[in-house]
């Protein structure tokens, strides 16, 4: 995803690093061209301009000492930024002390949420916990089937509304008494205190563009089921809207953090640099793919080395 910005940085310091000591004008250049490899890359206007000023002010004020050239150390400080940007520490899931610990899954149309919660409910298991899904996107017909394919395929039950449905003795389907996503969202939760899962996973309806329905449908939910983690899930792939869609969803809804979906695309990259950043909420897994083993807890650290590797 970030080839062509990670070449367009190398670049830059590679011709940073055939001087010795750096001018002002140097520092400025390199800014200049960090600047535009970032915008290139779809990077929100206002993190380019917060990200280049910090990395210009502390270039400036390099010591010219220690283990490091001058090119390196601004090379260290850009890799400092990019960290920053992403989040900086690696934030883990926060669980509650009395379970369940409810994560409520929220974002639009095809960002991934069904497939996330797939992948989710599948990482916590092989940690030792015991979640439960729920299906309350009733939104979309095969919504409720597809997270029951997933949960299968993730060896971990569903909760959902499902009329014709018997309740199997494996636990593997439940009926839910009505197709309202507040009723079987609440219905859930009631269901993995009594089974004693530790952790309830709520997929919820998305539209295809921002909508004050889905909006408040998702904190009808939130209300209902009161969760411990706000997961909301965006597409890497859809660019510059991401900001204006993850900011409408802090606002609508709220997040506690963030997953970048469909990593593994060719989309240049800088929604997934400007979420963490406009939002002040971290980038905690990434979806890097269709199969439920595509799937990574995310390093800030890591995915800037990974930038400018
Ligand atoms: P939802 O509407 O938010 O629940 O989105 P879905 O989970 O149904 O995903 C929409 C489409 O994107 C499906 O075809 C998924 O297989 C696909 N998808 C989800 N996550 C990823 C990913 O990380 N990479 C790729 N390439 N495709 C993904």
């Amino acid at each position: 995803m970030f080839a062509t910005l990670s070449d367009r940085l190398t670049a830059t310091f590679k011709n940073l690093r055939s001087r010795g000591r750096l001018s002002e004008a140097d520092i400025d250049a390199t800014v200049r061209e960090i600047r535009r490899a970032l915008l290139d890359a779809d990077v929100a206007v206002s993190v380019v301009r917060g990200f280049t000023g910090r990395v210009r002010e502390r270039a400036l004020s390099v010591e010219v000492s220690g283990a490091l050239n001058p090119a390196q150390q601004v090379v260290k400080i850009v890799n400092e930024e990019l960290v920053t940007v992403l989040g900086g520490e690696q934030r883990p899931l926060a669980f509650a002390k009395t379970p369940p610990t409810v994560i409520l899954l929220a974002g639009l149309q095809g960002a991934g949420k069904t497939t996330l919660a797939g992948k989710l409910a599948r990482h916590l298991r092989e940690q030792g916990h015991t979640p439960l899904l729920v299906a309350a996107d009733l939104q979309r017909p095969n919504a409720v089937t597809q997270l029951q394919v997933v949960g299968e395929r993730a060896g971990v039950p569903v909760f959902a509304p499902h009329p014709g449905a018997q309740e199997s003795s494996e636990g593997g389907v439940e009926i839910a008494p009505a197709a309202d996503p507040v009723a079987v969202a609440r219905e859930g939760l009631a269901t993995a205190r009594n089974r004693q899962h530790d952790v309830l996973i709520v997929d919820t309806a998305g539209r295809l563009g921002v909508d004050a329905e889905m909006m408040q449908q998702a904190a009808d939910i939130r209300d209902a089921v009161r969760p411990d983690e706000i997961l909301f899930v965006i597409d890497a792939m859809i660019g510059q809207d991401a900001v204006v869609t993850a900011q409408a969803f802090a606002d609508g809804v709220g997040f506690t953090g963030v997953v970048l979906s469909k990593l593994d695309g060719d989309a240049r990259g800088g929604a997934a640099l400007s979420v963490a950043s406009v939002t002040g909420r971290p980038i905690m897994f990434a979806s890097t793919g269709e199969k439920l083993t595509d799937f990574e807890v995310f390093h800030p650290d890591r995915m800037a080395s990974r930038i400018l590797d």
